[in-house]
């Protein structure tokens, strides 16, 4: 067997597993979670000139310097506390790099981190990868259909004596906004037993509509000083495939972060953060645009899921959708989540995502679908016509 124990139990992610099927039925792709249509021009283009002009060579390890400011200050403008763009911003290869940076460079083996469950799967592996002792807390949804976790789960679970909570919102894969409450409690938990909080945030622009906006747990009182925060350019103008994130933390927890960033990449790509500083700056009514267009998408493929028989989870956030599809499985007789994702890519030629892999105990993600609503009109309507064929 030549792959290490700790990584054994993870396999291939259901991200190139479920991609993979897609292309093989030929699908309308709702899988992972990536725009099907560019980015403002001007960008694209920035990178372009950026590689004709000399910005080839490695990159300073912590990130190009007119990227790291111009982190600092959009951070600021979100509610952030100051930053200061030497000490307390690390460019990554994406936020998937910044959370193995910060887990490798934090995290001893034996070490306890509270973790909310379903997550984005990297990070279960990279906890793995670190030895870290993983203290899930289950987020399930009420009867509204609101993602929400119990309280005393989480109170026991920081009662255990971790070293960090690693949290994510807005949510992959539920849409879940922490509310401010949710995000009070959290914080005083961190102060009350000294855990460092790492949230990733990556689609902090892409609130969908109310009632919650986007909190950032760095901007409560007390918490600028333990937090660790993560962000993404691909996210916020569709270029996921540059794969440059950030992390923004206090200096003495930025070390943690740079401990181990220095060893995974050394630097992230050169012209795409020269391309990513301009971005910042100047094209900031892109992603405006983009959360007017994607809760269109949203309300499009959620009504042809609605009309397939599913259950529909509010999808106030993010790029995605989840349903419960227990009923319709009865119906034509598939059991859980992968079966009834694959029934749906061969019979119906629709990929989605079985969310699964995205709990620690994956009976928890059996009765649900993800579906990827950033996607252009004609694809949504693609994939909603096929929906009916359910
Ligand atoms: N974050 C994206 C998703 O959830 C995918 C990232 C990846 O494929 N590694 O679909």
């Amino acid at each position: 067997m030549p792959v290490a124990e700790r990584l054994r139990p993870f396999g291939s992610t259901v991200f190139a597993d479920m991609a993979a099927l897609a292309a093989r039925h030929d699908a309308v792709n709702l899988s992972q979670g990536f725009p099907d249509f560019d980015g403002p021009a001007p960008v694209l283009e920035a990178m372009g000139r950026a590689a004709a002009g000399n910005r080839n060579q490695y990159a300073p390890t912590h990130g190009v310097p007119e990227l790291r400011r111009a982190i600092a200050d959009w951070a600021a403008l979100f509610g952030g506390p100051a930053i200061d763009p030497d000490a307390g911003v690390t460019v990554t290869c994406g936020c998937t790099e910044a959370i193995a940076a910060t887990v490798l460079g934090m995290i001893d083996p034996g070490d306890g981190v509270v973790l909310f469950e379903p997550f984005y799967d990297s990070y279960l592996a990279t906890l793995h990868m670190a030895g870290a002792k993983v203290m899930p807390v289950p987020l399930a949804p009420d009867d509204e259909g609101v993602f929400v976790f119990d309280e005393g789960r989480l109170r026991e679970a920081f009662a255990t004596g971790p070293r960090a909570i690693l949290l994510n919102t807005p949510h992959n894969p539920t849409g879940k906004v922490f509310t401010r409450t949710e995000l009070a409690l959290i914080a005083d938990l961190c102060m009350e037993h000294d855990v460092v909080a790492i949230t990733d945030e990556v689609y902090d622009h892409l609130v969908l509509d109310g009632p919650d906006e986007h909190v950032r747990l760095a901007g409560l009182p007390g918490m600028a000083e333990r937090t660790i925060t993560f962000g993404s350019i691909g996210k916020l103008f569709n270029v996921t495939g540059w794969k440059v994130g950030w992390a923004v933390a206090p200096p003495e927890l930025t070390r943690a972060v740079r401990a181990g960033h220095q060893f995974l990449s050394y630097a992230a790509n050169t012209p795409a953060q020269v391309a990513s500083a301009l971005a910042l700056r100047e094209h900031l009514g892109f992603t405006a645009e983009l959360r007017t267009h994607f809760r269109a998408m949203r309300d499009l493929l959620s009504e042809a899921l609605l009309d397939a028989g599913l259950r529909v989870f509010g999808a106030p956030s993010g790029y995605f959708v989840m349903v419960d599809h227990t009923a319709v499985s009865e119906r034509l007789g598939v059991d859980g989540d992968v079966e009834f994702c694959r029934y749906l890519v061969e019979e119906i030629g629709v990929a989605a995502i079985p969310p699964s892999s995205f709990y620690v105990d994956r009976r928890l993600g059996r009765p649900f679908a993800r579906f990827a609503f950033c996607k252009t009109r004609a694809t949504i309507e693609a994939g909603a016509e096929r929906l009916g064929r359910l």
